[in-house]
């Protein structure tokens, strides 16, 4: 574990009150309760000792940008590079209202070189920094089953904190879509691989499939899924500097 689990204890508690505010108010248009999930272990503490905020440090990987859109929208034809960007951007503003420090790997539409390689480049000499805590990449995804739909969460292979928090941000993922509770992936990814953190790659939806295409067009849909998300790791660190991820 390279959390600093005394440091994370105030800014993780204090992230997880205002997101479960943020998420109540949010889910309640949707007709869910969020405060039922929030599980024991992580519920805000009085008395903890002041720390600085912003010593957990997280990335956020928008995929693809520029001469690379990714994969497109069966119905509309929009390329996931935005659509990643727009979902980022959110999850940045959640997490940097937390107090949580935030790295983004592209704040606009372009690619981070000319060539992929170069984009990568890039992209690594970011998520590896020492000081990374978490690293999450945004994607979107497809199939040839036009029928797969549903976001999808994968952590590299091995990594038993990795797991942890992609559990945490699945767990919340299907609280919100009503599904069925999906497992988290081992893989082994570029992204899942560079950082020495725990890190995530999260697969929004599948833009094969032409309702997840018709949710994901939506800022509304974006920005609660960004929420989740951000729910999801907020959890995460507190189970963290409990022990119990
Ligand atoms: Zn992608």
């Amino acid at each position: 574990m390279r959390i600093d689990k005394g440091k994370l204890k105030y800014a993780a508690d204090t992230a997880l009150t205002l997101l479960v505010v943020l998420g109540t108010l949010s889910l309640a248009w949707i007709g869910l309760t969020k405060t039922e999930s929030i599980p024991v272990s992580a519920k805000p503490k009085t008395g903890e000792t002041t720390i600085i905020q912003g010593d957990t440090v997280i990335v956020i990987d928008a995929g693809h940008g520029g001469f690379d859109g990714g994969a497109t929208g069966v119905n509309t034809g929009v390329p996931e590079a935005g659509l990643n960007l727009e979902v980022a951007k959110l999850l940045e503003e959640k997490l940097k209202k937390c107090g949580f420090t935030v790295i983004m790997t592209r704040t606009d539409e372009n690619a981070l070189g000319s060539t992929k390689s170069e984009d990568m480049d890039a992209r690594r000499r970011i998520m590896e920094l020492d000081q990374v805590d978490i690293c999450v990449s945004i994607h979107m995804n497809k199939f040839r089953d036009s029928t797969v739909s549903g976001p999808m969460v994968f952590y590299m292979r091995g990594s038993e904190e990795g797991k942890a928090l992609a559990e945490h941000v699945m767990g919340n993922i299907c609280e919100l879509t009503g599904r069925p509770l999906r497992s988290a992936n081992p893989e082994d990814l570029f992204v899942l691989r560079v950082p020495k953190a725990p890190s995530v790659l999260v697969e929004c939806g599948f833009l094969s499939n032409a309702a997840d295409e018709a949710k994901l067009m939506t800022g509304e849909y974006r920005n609660t899924l960004a929420e989740v998300i951000a729910q999801g790791i907020a959890e995460y660190l507190a189970a963290a500097k409990n022990g119990d991820t």
